[in-house]
């Protein structure tokens, strides 16, 4: 084999635990239990049944105080104040696909920037959100990847960024007239099960119905991860039915151990393993992701050893056609060589789909999300800084 096979850049050590940051968000009522909630709402003096007036008007996108006619108007500020801070605040807003693509760039309290991207389709809406600022998890081809981690997010701050695409579609914000956000998926930046408690806090209230949540369905939510083998088992026991999608990339470890480092770790054969075990306790079926790569892992060998390895398995295949990031030479493959790997999986007897890649003009497409306010001066069209991080969101939900 002569590919070219080393990463763009100098490798990136793996990081796990995110750097503790003195100023932690502020407190907010996505982040506690209801029971918690109730009892800080009567901690501050108020009847308990207010946190679930409160929590209603959260998980509806309603964010003026004055718009709450159901709290005393003398308690109303006081109330938000305490129970439901802005944690999220739009720096800006970027549409592709007529507007039926959002990706939008959010200022955290700390400064921090993270993305998120809401994709219309003409039977749903899927919302990729973040779930770290950055990520520790190193992959050469992912923007966010190279950027390293800044922090784990918090609850509310990752149910706000699904809060808000459910209200934006609510309001018709996005051409096609009023919807419903039926998907979310954990594309945005960041290694879910890296922040496995807040992730979980944050499936609670995608999955509970108003007014403790969103109220979407299981299998409408879907968590992506590099395969990290003792959080897979975590969350395989958690008694859940949501969609579990693992980044494999490469079929053999030689391969793997470069495009996703954390294989070092936790190798193909482990990796497959647990999605299997989380396949026979939930009855679902696991995506497989896999960044087609011109000349790195695209070759029709690498096609047959992918779909043997998956040929008895309850698994589905989404080839995504890789974004390049910027300063990488890497590139997309070729059309003939995409359809050839399909052919070979389907072949071997593996459903498979290649993934459409939304927003790639807006850098919203996967692994190419990138927080790049502080690299940019507003009004001016600068060219992408060869640093410049970029997260991609995927419509993996196909
Ligand atoms: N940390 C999680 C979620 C990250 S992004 C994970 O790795 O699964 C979601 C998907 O986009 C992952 O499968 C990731 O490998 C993929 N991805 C990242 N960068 C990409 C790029 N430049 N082109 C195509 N897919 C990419």
């Amino acid at each position: 084999m002569t590919a070219d096979t080393s990463a763009p850049r100098a490798p990136l050590p793996l990081v796990f635990d995110a750097p503790r940051r003195a100023a932690k968000p502020p407190r907010h009522l996505a982040d506690l239990t209801r029971d918690q909630a109730r009892a800080a709402v009567v901690e501050l003096g108020h009847p308990a049944f207010r946190a679930d007036q409160l929590a209603r008007h959260f998980y509806a996108g309603v964010t003026d105080p004055a718009a709450m006619t159901d709290l005393p108007a003398a308690a109303r500020a006081d109330l938000v104040e305490a129970m439901l801070p802005g944690l999220l605040t739009v720096v800006r807003h970027q549409s592709a696909d007529g507007g039926r693509t959002r990706k939008t760039l959010w200022r955290l309290h700390d400064g921090a920037l993270v993305e998120s991207v809401l994709m219309r389709y003409p039977e749903r809406a899927t919302v990729c959100i973040s779930s770290q600022a950055g990520c520790g998890m190193a992959c050469p081809f992912c923007a966010t990847g190279q950027g390293g981690l800044t922090r784990n997010l918090s609850a509310a701050e990752i149910i706000g960024q699904a809060v808000a695409a459910a209200a934006a579609m609510a309001a018709g914000e996005i051409p096609g007239g009023p919807g419903r956000l039926s998907n979310v998926v954990f594309m945005g930046m960041g290694e879910p099960l890296a922040n496995y408690n807040r992730v979980r806090t944050t499936l609670d209230a995608l999955l509970s119905p108003a007014p403790h949540g969103l109220g979407l369905a299981q299998r409408s939510v879907t968590v992506s991860t590099v395969g990290l083998v003792p959080a897979i088992r975590r969350l395989t026991d958690e008694g859940l039915n949501i969609t579990l999608a693992v980044s494999l990339h490469a079929p053999d470890d030689d391969l793997r151990n470069t495009l996703v480092p954390v294989n070092t770790r936790w190798n193909v054969t482990e990796v497959l393993e647990a999605a299997d075990a989380y396949a026979r306790t939930t009855g679902r079926r696991y995506s497989i992701e896999y960044a087609l790569i011109r000349d790195v892992n695209d070759q029709p060998w690498r096609a047959d050893l992918l779909g043997s390895r998956l040929a008895k398995r309850l698994a589905h295949v989404n080839l995504i056609p890789l974004n390049p990031t910027p300063g990488s030479e890497w590139d997309a493959s070729p059309l003939p060589a995409q359809r050839e790997f399909v052919a070979r999986l389907k072949a071997h007897g593996v459903s498979t789909t290649v993934r459409d890649t939304r927003g790639q003009d807006i850098d919203g497409a996967c692994g190419q999300l990138a927080a790049s306010e502080e690299l940019s001066v507003p009004g001016v069209a600068l060219p992408q800084p060869q640093l410049e991080p970029t997260i991609e969101l995927g419509a993996a939900d196909a």
